[in-house]
């Protein structure tokens, strides 16, 4: 294999340490149908905090999708909607072969 690139999940001064456990608070997810927005999924970030939103009416699959594009786009506010949707295919598709299925609606607020 060529052009291995290594990555570490770990870090390396006291802001990224900072940052990182930051980034490990639970994102609220709200299930509802979001007809009027003409989205599937919407990602509500007012630098303060941030509402994961996705439409109730997609299948399982869908939505375990969606989840991992909106994530994405609460993670890295700068991205490009076409890195994200690559992002998004990258890792939904490989969780599922992994075995990690769609979200389970436990714990999900469908208000
Ligand atoms: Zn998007």
């Amino acid at each position: 294999m060529t052009n291995v690139r290594r990555t570490e999940n770990k870090p390396t001064s006291k802001q990224e340490t900072k940052d990182f456990i930051a980034a490990r608070r639970r994102i609220p997810l709200k299930l509802r149908k979001l007809g009027r927005h003409r989205a599937v999924g919407l990602c509500w970030d007012d630098q303060k905090s941030v509402l994961i939103e996705v439409d109730s009416r997609l299948t399982p699959r869908n939505t375990f999708g969606t989840v991992i594009h909106e994530l994405l786009h609460a993670a890295y506010p700068d991205m490009t909607e076409e890195e994200v949707l690559k992002g998004e295919a990258i890792i939904a598709s490989n969780l599922y072969r992994y075995g990690y299925g769609p979200v389970r609606e436990i714990g999900v607020d469908k208000s």
